[in-house]
């Protein structure tokens, strides 16, 4: 059993009723287990983030600056131990693990930065009416919960905690249950640097921790990333009590590869797209839409690529792709394998679970997909794409459109014009151009339609945490 919850500057046991096994995907057993946290230690924690407000936002820009370099010093300092986590826990390939840990320091570096610019944002409006003065302030919006899933949980964290203490907020941080142990490291760099007590703490817990946090009357923000239907339950509880939520939620998101593309380069996009953390990303590129001129010439090489790739145990074996991480998710995969199977559809690669110890699944191709099947509407979530043929711009911007979700994009084409032109037809949040899951801190995060409200990363995921005030004087 592991001291899993870190409340006021203190580590302290878990009271609740819940015990989460914290497992190691590729040999589908676990390797520690914690207690969660009692809905009285989530009050206590957003109690603790009130406590510590009144302080914390008063503290100068470059003070709060200085603690987020400190995490992104302190981050590196624990590289091996947190790439080792994540390779066990989530089952990332070593590659996969090292980027995601680079992620989050360049996170905390970026707000750092942008934290020390804040007193010049805090300047006088120039009014057109004679005899006033008016002055902007950007104040933090408070106490703020943050709750987050398990695909990418050093990353997800890092793209609020680093925002939200940047612009002065206090917080609470409920990391997934399936990933409970890896943003322990966040709570043991507060420790380190000596962050004030109350300023950051983090409840480990299922769903009744996380509704326990949601639903708190404490909290004057809540961020929130993960299903379309938690994040829904979630807006519930902030609109009972009118306060603000972000949610970045789910996606769909399609792959248009015209016909002037080179084959080879198109196949290597496609397939990072959707096997990167096993295609577990929000962002996975699962809908290919592939123009009729290139399709024949493309499908056998991406069908080959998929079945070459290295899949295994990322602790023991050179891999490309690593387990599924949780078992949860490779029945609901599983159990996509079997619908394609009813609806009929034409399997290209994969289409199954591996014959072996752990949650893993082959990566997976079905062609000329319907519309309307749930496998070309629904997010799975793992290595499985589905592809369709287009003859025209214009329909390959309707089809890419048609859907519920609107997170990102990638468009492959050796015309710029043409693929600048199309993604901005595109009604998604970011679009890639000839280039695969690039995101740069100082670039937006989130999406529209379905996929959520609200920005992350940039200036405007600092923006989520302020709240803008004016003073506006009579000069005579
Ligand atoms: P999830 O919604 O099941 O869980 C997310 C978090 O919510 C977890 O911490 C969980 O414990 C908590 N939770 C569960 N029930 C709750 C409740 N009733 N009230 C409050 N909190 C509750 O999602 P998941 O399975 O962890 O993650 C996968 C989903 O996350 C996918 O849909 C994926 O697309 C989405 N996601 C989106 C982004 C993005 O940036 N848009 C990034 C990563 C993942």
């Amino acid at each position: 059993m592991t001291t899993s919850h870190y409340i006021a500057g203190r580590w302290v046991e878990g009271q609740g009723s819940d015990c989460i096994s914290v497992n190691d995907p590729a040999l589908g057993q676990p390797f520690a287990e914690l207690k969660a946290a009692s809905v009285a230690q989530v009050d206590q924690a957003v109690t603790a983030a009130r406590g510590a407000l009144p302080a914390w936002k008063n503290t100068s820009a470059s003070e709060r600056a200085a603690y987020l370099r400190g995490f992104a010093e302190q981050l590196g300092q624990r590289r091996e131990a947190l790439i080792t986590l994540q390779m066990r826990n989530n089952g990332k390939p070593r590659h996969e693990a090292e980027i995601d840990l680079e992620d989050a320091i360049a996170t905390f570096g970026y707000y750092a930065e942008l934290a020390e610019q804040l007193p010049s944002k805090n300047r006088d409006v120039p009014l057109a009416a004679p005899g006033f003065s008016a002055r902007t302030r950007l104040e933090p919006v408070g106490v703020v919960g943050l709750i987050v899933p398990w695909n990418f949980p050093l990353v997800t964290s890092a793209w609020k905690l680093a925002p939200a203490l940047a612009a002065g907020c206090t917080v609470v941080l409920k990391p997934s249950e399936v990933t409970p142990l890896i943003e322990q490291a966040y709570g043991q760099i507060a420790d380190a640097l000596g962050l004030p007590p109350g300023v950051l703490n983090i409840v480990n817990g299922k769903a009744e921790t996380g509704a326990a946090l949601s639903n708190h009357n404490g909290l004057d923000k809540l961020s929130f990333t993960g299903s379309n239907s938690v994040g829904s339950q979630v807006m519930r509880s902030a609109s009972a009590q009118c306060r603000p939520v972000t949610l970045e939620l789910g996606g769909k998101s399609a792959i248009v590869v015209f016909d002037d593309c080179d084959v080879g380069q198109a196949v290597e996009w496609i397939v990072a797209g959707i096997t990167w953390n096993a295609g577990q990303m929000c962002s996975a590129t699962s809908r290919l839409l592939v123009q009729d001129g290139i399709a024949d010439a493309l499908l056998p090489r991406l069908q080959a690529a998929l079945e070459q790739l290295r899949v295994g145990n990322p602790l023991t074996e050179e891999v490309d792709m690593g387990p599924l991480t949780s078992q949860a998710q490779w029945l609901k995969v599983a159990g996509y394998f079997a619908t394609a199977r009813e609806e009929g559809l034409q399997c290209l690669a994969g289409g199954k679970a591996l014959d072996r110890e752990g949650w893993f699944v082959s990566p997976t191709l079905y062609a000329d997909v319907p519309k309307d099947s749930r496998l070309w509407t629904e997010e799975i979530f793992g290595p499985v794409l589905c592809a369709r043929r287009f003859a025209t711009e214009e329909q390959a911007i309707a089809e890419a459109n048609d859907s519920r979700f609107g997170l990102v994009a990638t468009v492959c084409s050796a015309d710029l014009e043409r693929a600048e032109r199309v993604a901005d037809a595109l009604e998604v949040g970011h679009v890639w151009i000839n280039s695969v899951q690039a995101v740069f801190v100082e670039t937006s995060w989130g999406g529209t339609k379905g996929s959520g409200i609200g920005r992350e990363l940039g200036p405007w995921g600092l923006s989520a945490y302020q709240s803008v005030k004016h003073v506006t004087r009579c000069l005579g």
